[in-house]
């Protein structure tokens, strides 16, 4: 559903993405690491075109990337975005933060999108939080507001940022557990994340990034008990 091919982003003379292909099947859960730097919040963000790639080209769902503004609104209906730092609109309610998206863009009525919005945020086990402001939530409810929110688009394809490493370490938990269920209902992911519980018990495939290239790619399995490559096992030393 996703696929990328040769893709290389400069910023300026910089280059921060190098010969990427990368191919995501329909309800695959990848997980990407690698150090800060490496190019994994460009790669993300390329895949649902906040950032144009210089070369190369990406399809998710068989729409191109590189086709302009028309192709990127089709691919961004269809993908979800969950960043590190929550990004709700700190004027809406949760429940406005949900349905405002759904009712612009897709053209859906107040009610519908409301009720839409009950379903996730019970989903989410925040339905009691609906008529309160971001900065009255805890952070780690507020994250799940965010994926509450993406999930309200009905994407195909969810992306996260390194969703848990603006929590404190008690919320953690609640996030991954939303995310672990969303996994289990088939949804296919990629997610930025240096969780590794996470990688192991989740992910079909782990993706190491380093100097904007992809280093190694294997199942968790594999990935933390024989890491091919000499920069993964100074990572994995590092960050396990
Ligand atoms: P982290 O783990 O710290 O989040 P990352 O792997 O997500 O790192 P990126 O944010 O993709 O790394 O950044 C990769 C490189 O590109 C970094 O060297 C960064 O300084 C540079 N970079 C990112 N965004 C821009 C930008 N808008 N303009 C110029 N350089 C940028
Ligand atoms: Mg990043």
């Amino acid at each position: 559903i996703i696929r990328l091919e040769g893709v290389e982003k400069w910023f300026g003379k910089f280059q921060v993405l190098s010969a990427i292909d990368l191919r995501v099947a329909a309800g695959e859960r990848i997980v990407v690491c690698g150090p800060s730097g490496s190019g994994k919040s460009t790669l993300i963000r390329c895949i649902n075109g906040l950032e144009a790639v210089n070369k190369g080209r990406i399809l998710v769902d068989g729409i191109d990337l590189t086709g302009g503004r028309r192709s990127i609104d089709k691919v961004r209906a269809e993908v979800g975005m969950v960043f590190q730092q929550f990004n709700l609109f700190p004027h809406l309610t949760i429940l406005q933060n949900c349905t405002l998206a759904p009712m612009r863009t897709r053209g859906v009525s107040r009610e519908e999108a409301e009720a839409t919005a009950m379903k996730f945020l019970t989903r989410v086990r925040i339905p009691d939080q609906a008529h309160k402001y971001p900065s009255q939530l805890s952070g780690g409810q507020q994250q799940r507001v965010a994926i509450a929110r993406a999930l309200c688009m009905t994407p195909r394809v969810m992306l996260f940022d390194e969703p848990t490493s603006a929590l404190d370490p008690e919320m953690v938990k609640e996030v991954l557990d939303t995310m672990i269920s969303l996994a289990e209902e088939g949804m296919t992911m990629l997610c930025v994340t240096h969780e590794m519980g996470f990688a192991r018990s989740v992910a079909d495939r782990v993706i190491f990034m380093a100097d904007g290239r992809i280093v190694e790619e294997a199942p968790p399995q594999q990935f933390f008990t024989r890491p091919q490559h000499e920069k993964t096992r100074n990572f994995l030393g590092q960050i396990l």
